[in-house]
């Protein structure tokens, strides 16, 4: 992680190159920041630029044989700890330490719950075990050095339970020669007041809306008007701003995907269903179900615009435009198939139907269901 591609933090950059140029690095540092505030990223470009054999003033070189190993995480004094959900199969992070570098790679302000959306683990427990100290020890004491100092970074450090909290502790306190634990925290709270006092501590603000306004320009091609916006609901969280960009998206795809689908099986157009059918099976079951869910939504909504109260309704701008169109497709003699068959259709998705049969079989049913004619409302 080169500093210059983590998003504003100027004086905290600052701050640890002084560290270095000074040969002030101490021992045990602790990067406590909000979420999306890149205190990982921070940590991790700090870790870089102390072992990159080529030092620039400002950032680490990016091309040195350490930086080249650091690009790819795979530097064999470098090493990670977070959360995993705890199985049979997963007792520490070196379990799953490819499925990290891939996360952090592609989303170096990855989140825990992103993390354990990955992991197929989002109802499950994160915790730093204990066995995770004795891995610590096992890989401080590897042989194979090829930098100065041996970094060890821990990701949500507060996830540590308490075990493993007092087993890290005393390896503070007596921590082996050359090596650095560079602890990565959101709440201080959570964590031993025993270890917050052994670590200096890098205060990490969160981003400022300027800098996370240019990100979103520079980096996700937002106008800067949009770009405004989304940072100022975001509130200097770039992890926030990641998934606002990602719903919205999102939710445009499906709006899409749904207006093609209801035209398709209006008059039923095979064509035009066997087009739709051959691009909503190469999104991934993930999308699909998603799909479904969004189908729901636009269903209940016109259903709420057409008998309801207008101020219910929870759309976007171009959701709006379509639903007053739709809506009367909508009514009291088709509202509960159409639930029926969705919910019906997102149970079987979850049990690996065939997609392809599946939502062949949906077109069909909504052909029947779009030419059941609407009967007069009773006054
Ligand atoms: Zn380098």
């Amino acid at each position: 992680m080169l500093f210059r591609d983590i998003i504003g933090q100027q004086a905290i950059k600052e701050r640890l190159l002084r560290s270095v140029s000074d040969g002030r690095i101490s021992h045990a540092q602790l990067f406590l920041g909000p979420q999306g505030s890149g205190n990982l990223a921070l940590a991790t470009g700090y870790a870089q630029y102390i072992s990159c054999l080529n030092k620039q003033p400002d950032d680490s070189c990016g091309t040195c044989s350490s930086c080249v190993k650091y690009n790819k995480l795979i530097h064999p004094d470098l090493h990670f700890v977070y959360p995993v959900a705890l199985s049979k199969d997963v007792r520490t992070s070196t379990d799953v330490m490819p499925k990290f570098r891939e996360a952090f790679l592609d989303n170096p302000y990855i989140t825990l719950f992103n993390w354990f959306e990955q992991l197929d683990a989002e109802n499950k427990q994160a915790v730093i075990g204990v066995e995770e100290s004795g891995e610590i020890l096992r890989k401080l004491s590897l042989t194979t050095y090829e930098a100065e100092y041996k970094i060890m970074i821990i990701w949500q450090a507060e996830k540590m339970n308490q075990a493993a909290a007092n087993k890290l502790l005393k390896i503070l306190e007596e921590p082996p020669d050359k090596t650095l634990f560079l602890l990565v925290c959101e709440s201080e709270d959570q964590l031993l007041r025993t270890i917050v006092s052994r670590t200096q501590l890098i205060k990490i603000p969160k981003m400022t809306d300027a800098d996370l306004t240019n990100a979103l320009v520079e980096q996700k091609g937002l106008s800067a008007e949009a770009a405004e916006k989304m940072a100022h609901l975001a509130d200097g969280n770039y992890a926030e701003a990641l998934l606002l960009i990602n719903e919205n998206e999102n939710a445009a795809q499906n709006l899409a995907s749904f207006q093609k689908l209801m035209r398709a099986s209006l008059k039923f157009n095979p064509q035009g269903v066997f087009a739709w059918i051959d691009e909503v099976n190469a999104a991934g079951r993930e999308r699909q179900k998603n799909f479904i869910n969004y189908a729901l939504h636009i269903i209940r909504e016109s259903m709420v615009l057409n008998y309801g109260d207008p101020s219910l309704v929870k759309l976007g701008a171009d959701e709006q435009d379509f639903v007053k169109k739709f809506s009367p497709f909508i009514h009291a003699r088709n509202i509960e198939r159409f639930m029926d068959e969705l919910n019906k259709a997102y149970f079987h998705m979850e049990r690996n139907a065939n997609a392809k049969i599946l939502f062949m079989d949906l077109a069909f049913k909504f052909n029947e269901l779009l030419n059941i004619p609407k009967q007069e409302m009773v006054q």
